[in-house]
């Protein structure tokens, strides 16, 4: 794959699915998009009459990524998937055009687009919601490849982060650091003795994403369930779509985890996804402790909150030159347990 230019599908490909939150069962088609379109995701449950001409409209090119599809257009339904369109961060990443048209639960697709190196696609759906699958990125991988790959005339943009760019919220802090590539060091804190495996780094560069993070299923405890529920949340949830933590700390799934710290790893996942809402791969090394969908938007705002932060790079990610595990990330010890202080953990081999 050349990843200088930018990639679309070479075909539509179709799937449906349960919604995790809404419990409707969602119709989605992946189409090709032209050069500079971005993701972007069009509602077709809404107005089933500007299927053809308002798509073709944006995908042919005069539209950058830059601007707002949806606000130029005028088109109410077509929503795209930026930083700047997140609305909700309540257990999922709900996105929102200017007429108030949303899109929930986009995170792990768009972490298969980012780790498949996904440019331009037109997300139709037939409902509110993203189809859960079965919890991880793994079958939109499997969708994609299927699809197959187009190489496009317009060169790949990435963001590159050129300083350091903090969020700290006592027990919850994350960091932006520059980079030549593409790494991810996060710290979990949840009370279960079955989350053995807190804290994890990663290398995305090269097939990192398919190959040590894309099967990392979503996870709940049966505890919240009930009020998960109540909230009219995790309606569609189920056993088939998501790790689920018993009351005595067991795994209740049959077949257990897909990796020892499949828990990590989905949060790894639910990062790559948010973190593609900037229009393209990312140069940064991030570094997250207890952080979510709701600090990862936080995180890019204040990013593009300043100019002097970050710029575009037509080059290429390299893999992790230094030993992550070595840097200085923090300013302050944490107040996580079991954490050594000022130190990422150290690189955990890949184990799928
Ligand atoms: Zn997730």
């Amino acid at each position: 794959m050349n990843t200088k230019q930018q990639h679309t599908l070479k075909n539509a490909i179709n799937c449906s699915g349960v919604a995790l939150h809404s419990g409707v069962k969602v119709a989605m088609c992946l189409r090709p998009a032209a050069a500079d379109t971005g993701i972007v995701f069009h509602r077709t449950d809404l107005d089933p009459i500007v299927v053809d001409g308002v798509v073709d409209g944006v995908v042919d090119g005069t539209v950058d990524r830059g601007g707002l599809p949806a606000a130029r257009s005028g088109i109410a339904t077509l929503v795209p998937a930026r930083w700047d369109t997140v609305s909700d961060t309540v257990m999922s990443t709900t996105i929102c055009n200017d007429a108030g048209v949303k899109v929930a639960t986009i995170e792990h697709l768009m972490a298969a687009l980012a780790g498949c190196g996904i440019d331009n696609v037109v997300v139709e759906l037939a409902g509110p919601e993203v189809p859960i699958m079965d919890g991880s990125s793994a079958p939109f991988v499997f969708l994609i490849e299927c699809a197959g790959l187009e190489m496009q005339q317009a060169p790949r943009r990435s963001v590159r982060v050129l300083r350091r760019v903090e969020i700290d919220e006592g027990d919850r802090r994350a960091v932006l650091l520059p980079s030549d590539g593409f790494s991810v060091s996060l710290e979990i804190e949840f009370d279960s003795a079955a989350i053995v495996e807190k804290s994890g780094f990663f290398d995305l560069h090269n097939g990192g994403f398919k190959r040590d993070i894309c099967r990392a299923r979503t996870f709940g405890f049966e505890r919240e369930v009930s009020r998960l529920m109540d909230l009219g949340l995790a309606q569609g949830g189920s056993l088939d779509n998501a790790v689920v933590v018993g009351r005595d700390d067991e795994i209740m799934n049959e077949g257990g985890l897909r990796y020892c710290d499949e828990f990590v790893r989905h949060k790894v996942l639910d990062c790559v996804g948010d973190f593609y809402l900037v229009g393209g791969p990312m140069l940064t090394h991030f570094a997250g402790q207890r952080t979510g969908h709701a600090s990862n938007n936080r995180l890019l705002r204040k990013l593009f909150s300043d100019p002097a932060n970050w710029e575009y790079s037509h080059e290429v990610p390299q893999p992790s030159t230094e030993p992550m595990e070595h840097m200085e990330i923090w300013d302050r010890p944490s107040k996580m347990s079991g954490v050594i202080a000022g130190k990422i953990p150290g690189k955990i081999a890949a184990t799928a």
